[in-house]
């Protein structure tokens, strides 16, 4: 499978990484054609095209494979029934094959103050818990930013990293918005919430296999049939009554985390209703809220069924903290409706058909672009789309590639004279 994706990765990759405006389809068609053959492309569309639990069911036998990557779909924020899960596992396990998953020493926190320092070294500055509030624009040409109390003015273009609809309906003028854009907020659909539970531990976590103890991430379910109930359950605005639980013990790989013979535990939740309506299971009351009490009462049956594989975890938890879908979307505008990655995943909202103005990541509006996971190529932490536009806003202009050709020609001119 992964030979077979090696085959695969410069049409895929290439796919991930182009604006997917009519050119450069035609060009990724044609080289997927040169290359692959009529039945070779044929193979990689189908696979593209297929669910997670297809391509597992087609290619392996027994429930091991099923169980080891199933849950890894909910990451790539799809279902194990949705189409191009037949592609996006393979794609993780070659990633995770080749790179693993990084943890970054002593806390993801320590990531962003990398990046910061990147980024003044180089000169930028970075203004926090400021709100834009307004794009400005000026003869069909986006030329500020607006703040609570100060204009930014661009000296090239804005780029905004901002939900589809905000963008659209919010940061931008009725009047400017081009009617792509007005159909992209129309278009755009959450998909569905999580949760990020922390637990601060007396002692590391005992797992009944203790091959467990050892392992950085580990996922509870039942592979593709429990994930894909509980996806439909929390697509149905219903809580899980069997939530596939996402552990995280990264103590394991990074001691610097927690005092000696401590330790800390990392719980995501990835299929959860934007407003829960009801309980899959019928025993916790709901009110189309995240209330203090759907929380802790959804936490509860977190740790149950942690605790039915590493019985006594309970006793050891010294502390917690909860980021329910609403906390998510209180600390990012991004999070809609408590969904991380930026939209559904599903192939409608995705590669050409992520919700947007069909040019790339222009907005119809002159030094005007959007980037992150509300566009292609979707969520996760790869810059993709910045690294789109930052390639375009660093060509050369057509002017200035004429005015080179123009120069080397008197150039050529004088020396032969
Ligand atoms: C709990 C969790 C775990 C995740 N784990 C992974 C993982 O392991 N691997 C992975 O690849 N991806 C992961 N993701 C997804 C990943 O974090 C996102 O896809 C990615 O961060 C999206 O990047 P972005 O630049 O589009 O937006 P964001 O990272 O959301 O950044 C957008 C920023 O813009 C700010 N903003 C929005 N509107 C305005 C405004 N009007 N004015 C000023 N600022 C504004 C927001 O506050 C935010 O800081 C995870 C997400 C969550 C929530």
């Amino acid at each position: 499978m992964l030979a077979e994706l090696e085959s695969w990765s410069p049409h895929v990759f290439g796919a991930l990484g182009s604006e997917l405006r009519p050119f450069d389809l035609a060009r990724l068609g044609a080289s997927m054609a040169r290359a692959l053959g009529k039945d070779g492309s044929i193979d990689m569309l189908r696979v593209s095209a297929q669910s997670g639990r297809a391509l597992i069911r087609e290619r392996f036998r027994g429930f091991e494979v099923d169980h080891l990557w199933s849950p890894w779909l909910l990451h790539a924020g799809l279902s194990p029934d949705h189409a191009t899960g037949g592609l996006m596992l393979p794609i993780m396990a070659f990633t995770m094959h080749a790179a693993g998953l990084p943890v970054v020493t002593g806390g993801a926190d320590n990531f962003v103050t990398a990046f910061a320092r990147v980024l003044s070294e180089r000169g930028v500055t970075v203004i926090l818990g400021e709100s834009v509030r307004n794009i400005e624009i000026r003869s069909g040409r986006a030329v500020a930013v607006h703040l609570a109390g100060e204009r930014l003015s661009a000296t090239r273009a804005v780029i905004a990293s901002a939900a589809t609809p905000r963008l659209y309906e919010t940061l931008l003028d009725a009047a400017v918005v081009p009617s792509a854009g007005k159909r992209a907020a129309d278009r755009h659909r959450p998909g569905r919430a999580a949760m990020q539970l922390h637990f601060a531990l007396d002692r590391p976590v005992r797992w009944s296999d203790s091959r467990l103890d050892d392992v950085p991430l580990v996922h509870i379910g039942s592979g593709a049939s429990s994930t894909g109930v509980a996806c439909a359950q929390a697509e149905s605005g219903l809580l899980p009554a069997n939530p596939t639980i996402v552990v995280g013990q990264q103590c394991v790989l990074d001691p610097s985390r927690a005092p000696a013979g401590k330790a800390t535990l990392w719980v995501q939740l990835q299929e959860l209703p934007c407003a829960p309506e009801g309980d899959a299971a019928g025993s916790i009351s709901t009110d189309g809220t995240w209330s203090t009490g759907t929380t802790s009462a959804y936490v509860d049956r977190v740790l149950d069924s942690i605790e039915r594989y590493a019985p006594g975890l309970r006793s050891t938890v010294l502390d917690s903290y909860s980021i329910p879908p609403t906390a998510l979307t209180a600390a990012n505008a991004n999070a809609v409706g408590g969904d991380p990655y930026g939209g559904a995943a599903e192939i409608d909202q995705s590669l050409l058909w992520r919700p947007g103005t069909g040019t790339g990541h222009r907005t119809g509006i002159d030094g005007l672009f959007h980037i992150g996971a509300f566009t292609h190529p979707g969520p996760g932490l790869g810059g993709g789309s910045g690294h789109l536009v930052a390639q375009q806003l660093l060509a050369p202009s057509r002017r200035s590639r004429s005015m080179d050709r123009v120069r080397s020609s008197l150039e050529k001119f004088r020396s032969t004279k």
